[in-house]
Order: structure tokens, then sequence, then C-alpha cells
């Protein structure tokens, strides 16, 4: 079947306040099996432990997308030219079960992932990228990852559980689903419960770049030190929204001061541009604490750059 390369619906065909309410307004009737991409939403946020509001993230992200116009003005990068990338709308979790949902997402990917479409992922809150990862690493083994927040998220466990948002990244370790080496933190800051929080991601292999090693700088350097880290090997970004300052990005649950700018953010993803990229997401975006609508405005684009950075995406001249 020959492929479609659909493009997002212009503003000249229908206003930008109308149409459909998809990402980026793209086709959502289509089957993973037909894309090279997808976006899809996972509405989950039964595993955060502050501010809740993250299961209106896919909805608000898509809403704050409707603008976004087809091609990259600073890379010149156009995505819909040389990959088939369509809406498929969200995995139907349990909001009643974070564990059933935890299942219910992994198996959501496999299904993804079996069809040879590359998923970017409209969160939720960061436990997603557990079940995310689980799906991914069976079908390309032990992956790097770009993992952008304002923590580390490598707690054994909160209130008890081993399932919550702050706990993905000593699961994906435990369980092998990353190799450690190949894992850069870039934005952890603030408080912890120990002093030595972030050296158990560091005793792991993992290279952790707290924020006040990126205040006042462009990240282009580091960008390019990671990928000479990650070589060729399949990697997955990770993009929690607390990573940025909340000035920025104050529509999340559990913001921290002193964060990343967003102009840092885009280079981040800019500068994973030339990875072996299998994945990405954007999560812990709350839009019931984004009084003005940016932080999902801002999600919406940098997912968008995520999309721009994908192996086979073709820059105009
Ligand atoms: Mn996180
Ligand atoms: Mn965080």
């Amino acid at each position: 079947m020959a492929k479609t390369y659909h493009q997002p619906l212009g503003g000249n065909e229908m206003p930008r306040f109308a149409g459909p309410a998809t990402m980026m307004r793209l086709p959502s009737n289509v089957e993973a099996a037909e894309l090279d991409v997808c976006f899809v939403g996972v509405p989950l946020d039964v595993g955060t432990s502050n501010r809740g509001g993250a299961r209106f993230g896919p909805r608000q992200i898509r809403a704050e997308s409707a603008m976004i116009r087809p091609y990259n003005m600073a890379t010149r990068a156009a995505p819909f030219d040389s990959l088939s990338v369509a809406d498929i709308g969200d995995v139907a979790i349990n909001t009643f079960d974070l564990k059933k949902s935890v299942a219910l997402i992994e198996e959501a990917y496999d299904t993804i992932l079996e069809q040879d479409c590359l998923p970017l992922t409209l969160g939720g809150d960061h436990t997603i990228v557990l079940p995310i990862l689980r799906a991914i690493s069976k079908k390309h083994g032990p992956v790097g990852v770009v993992h952008v927040d304002a923590h580390a998220d490598v707690n054994d466990t909160m209130f008890g559980e081993k399932i919550a948002h702050g706990t993905p990244f000593r699961r994906v370790v435990e369980e092998g689903l990353v190799d450690p080496k190949r894992v850069v933190q870039i934005g952890l800051r603030a408080t912890g419960y120990e002093a030595e929080d972030f050296d158990w991601p560091r005793q792991q292999g993992f290279r952790v770049v707290q924020a006040e090693e990126c205040w006042y700088k462009s990240l282009v350097p580091l960008m390019e030190e990671v990928r000479a880290q990650m070589g060729d090997h399949p990697v997955y970004v990770s993009f929690d929204i607390d990573g940025l300052d909340p000035a920025f990005a104050p529509g999340t649950g559990t913001p921290e001061i002193g964060g990343l700018t967003n102009i840092q953010g885009i280079e981040i993803l800019r500068g994973c541009r030339g990875l072996n990229l299998v994945g990405g997401d954007m999560v812990e975006v709350s839009p019931p604490y984004d009084r003005s609508g940016n932080t999902a405005l801002l999600a919406a684009n940098l997912l968008y750059e995520m999309l721009c950075s994908l192996p086979g995406v073709a820059l105009r001249n």
C-alpha cells in the first residue's frame, strides 16, 4: 500500500480555532500500521504525588498545537514531507487502577511497535515511561535515554509503592530496559530526601547534568557530548515539562524553581537530531494549573521539535 504523507490541516483551509482537535490537526482515523510516526495520548495522572491534572494533558496539548505549521523555520525540517504521521488517539487506561493501567499501556505500545510505528507520546504523568520502555526494549533492546526533568525519578518506593511517577528510572534499570551508560538526565535540582539522592543514578552509570550546570549557558555543546555518548545506539527521549522553570511551564504537578529555559528545551531537542531515536514523550503537563495555557503550548511545540529530530526527516534547502 502506498504511504500517505498526511499534512496538518492548514489555517487557510479551516480557521485555526476550528476543525479537528487532534495533534497539529492531523488525521485521527488512521492505523499505526499505515504510519511511520504516531502521536498518541496517555491520559493518566493517578501516579502523581502532589498536584494532579496530567490526565487532561493530551487533550490540552492537542488544543494548543492548533497553530503549529508544518515547516521548522530555524532548522528547515520538513517532517510531514518525509514521514507519514497522524494522531492515533488515546490509550484507554483504567483510571481506578494504576497497575492495570501500566499493563494496558504496555499492551498498547506493543501493538504500535509491532506495526513499525514510532510513538511520540502526549502524557500523562511520568509513570507512563515504565510501560513504554518495557515495550520499547522488547523491540530495540536496552535503549539510551535523554531524560529532561527537575527530578531523577529514581525513588525505590513512594508511599510504599514501587509504581508511581517518581520511581520509573529505578525500575527501568532493575529491569534492564536501558543501557545505563547511555542515560543522561538533564535539569535535576531543588531539594531531596537525602543529600545523596542524585548519586544513585550516577552509580548506575547515568550522566547527571544538574540544572546549575545549565544556568546561563547554551546547551548546544552539551548535546554534542550527548550525541557522542549515544553513538548510533537506539535512544528514547523522555521530557518531563517540570525540567523547565515554572516561569515557562507553571502547569505541572511538582514544580521546582531554578529550572531550564524554554530555549534550552528547544536546544536539547534540536540537539537530538542525528541520534537513532526510537520514541519520545512529553509528560507532566497539568492543564488545571496552566492558567495561561503556555505550558501546553510549549509542550505542543516541543513535541513538534522532537518530531523534527527523528531519523528520516528531511531538511529543506
Ligand atoms: Mn519526571
Ligand atoms: Mn519531574
